[in-house]
């Protein structure tokens, strides 16, 4: 099988699905690699060491997708010069991407009757069996390194306490709402330069972890169930929501920095911190939202923009992986690894749909749109 990988299309997406390590284990796999001139360019791997480590080199885009029997990509595909990517796979081949199938689920159709079968990476079931295949944990955990960095460096005053000849400089206070994979990283990062922080999700089972990390956890009585059974947060209330906006108020306001990663999946973020509370906040106060890209969990946040409000700074970062092309590229070609070494037997894919993790991430198949949810998405 021909396994290719394609420069993202995308300007601002520095990321490539794989890289030379792993393109050795492809080929002691038996799979023929084939990578796209300058495919690693933004993460600073070469097209020589891509060669050396066995791929050949594709100068044509379009050349590199015709070949693929199964194509490897970070984002969803795009379009190059007036033609859509996707429409250069052949029938029958595969796509194994993020797809974003719940925000743009007509893609995921369009690929369908092109006869493309795709796998979805967002889809990966959050069990332990499918741990090592786990794209967006992978990603989520650089996502929240990288906001406590940016909190950090944006913030007018230090993170660690400071005893020095000049005097005590007491730590920075670090509010983290949403304890999931990106919410813990930015604790623990928070934590590591130096600051005293809290945090507050509204799963309970978090708490553990966020003490396990460093944080205190703010205890707020929620009488809904909050958690799905497949562990993700499910929408609350009007009222529950409320509540946890009149209780984080008073943390709000006495926090320097505060990052939100509050998220419910193929839903719009929910509206934490509103422009009251921003309001409140002491000047030059930082707020680094990491749902921007999903509405924000703050009422000011502008996706993609740094805003400044009443001396507050808001900033709402998209894609923070690809602003660590290097690493975030490692890990999701790990993911990538192992995943096609999981689907794939005796020299093709066994689409086996008994198996929780191919029904779960496969999206299209032969012709159809096969997930539930996305087939909800397209009603
Ligand atoms: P996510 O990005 O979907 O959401 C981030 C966090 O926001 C979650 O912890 C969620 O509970 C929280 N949240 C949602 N609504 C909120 C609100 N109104 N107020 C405060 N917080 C709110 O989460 P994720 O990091 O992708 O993790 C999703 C789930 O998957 C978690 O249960 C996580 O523990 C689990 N998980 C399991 C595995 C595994 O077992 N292999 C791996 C990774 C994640």
């Amino acid at each position: 099988l021909k396994i290719a990988v394609p420069k993202e299309s995308d300007l601002g997406e520095l990321r490539v699905a794989l890289v030379p390590d792993i393109v050795a284990r492809f080929i002691k796999l038996g799979f023929e690699v084939l990578v796209q001139s300058g495919a690693g360019q933004g993460a600073h791997f070469t097209d020589s060491e891509y060669e050396a480590a066995g791929a050949t080199i594709i100068n044509s885009a379009k050349e590199l997708w015709e070949s693929a029997d199964i194509l490897l990509k970070v984002a969803p595909p795009g379009e190059q010069e007036g033609e859509e990517e996707m429409n250069w796979l052949k029938p029958g081949s595969t796509l194994i991407s993020f797809l974003n199938p719940l925000a743009n689920p007509e893609q995921v159709q369009a690929l369908a009757q092109r006869k493309i079968n795709a796998f979805s990476m967002e889809m990966i079931p959050r069990t332990s069996r499918a741990q090592s295949m786990d794209a967006l944990s992978s990603q989520a955990n650089i996502a929240g390194y990288k906001a406590a960095l940016i909190a950090s460096a944006s913030l007018p005053r230090l993170f660690p306490m400071m005893t020095t000849a000049a005097g005590t400089i007491p730590p920075a206070k670090v509010l983290v709402i949403g304890a999931g994979v990106a919410g813990l990283q930015a604790i623990a990062t928070a934590r590591r330069l130096g600051a005293v922080v809290e945090a507050f999700d509204v799963r309970p089972a978090v708490k553990e972890e966020v003490q396990s990390v460093g944080a205190k956890f703010i205890e707020i009585p929620i009488e809904e169930d909050t958690a799905t059974t497949g562990g993700y947060a499910k929408e609350v209330g009007q009222s529950t929501q409320e509540k946890i906006r009149q209780v984080l108020t008073e943390h709000i306001k006495k926090s320097d920095v505060v990052i939100t990663t509050a998220q419910v999946q193929g839903k719009r973020a929910p509206l934490i911190v509103t422009e009251e509370m921003v309001g409140q906040m002491n000047a030059g106060a930082v707020i680094v939202d990491l749902a921007a890209g999903q509405g924000g969990n703050c009422a000011c946040t502008e996706a993609g923009k740094d805003v400044y409000y009443n001396g507050v700074t808001i900033i709402g970062p998209l894609n923070l992986p690809a602003t660590l092309p290097v690493d975030s590229s490692k890990v999701y070609a790990k993911n990538l690894l192992t995943l096609v070494k999981y689907v794939v037997k005796d020299g093709a894919i066994d689409f086996n749909f008994e198996d929780d993790i191919v029904d779960g991430t496969c999206v299209t198949y032969e012709g159809e749109v096969r997930n539930e949810r996305v087939k909800n998405a397209l009603a």
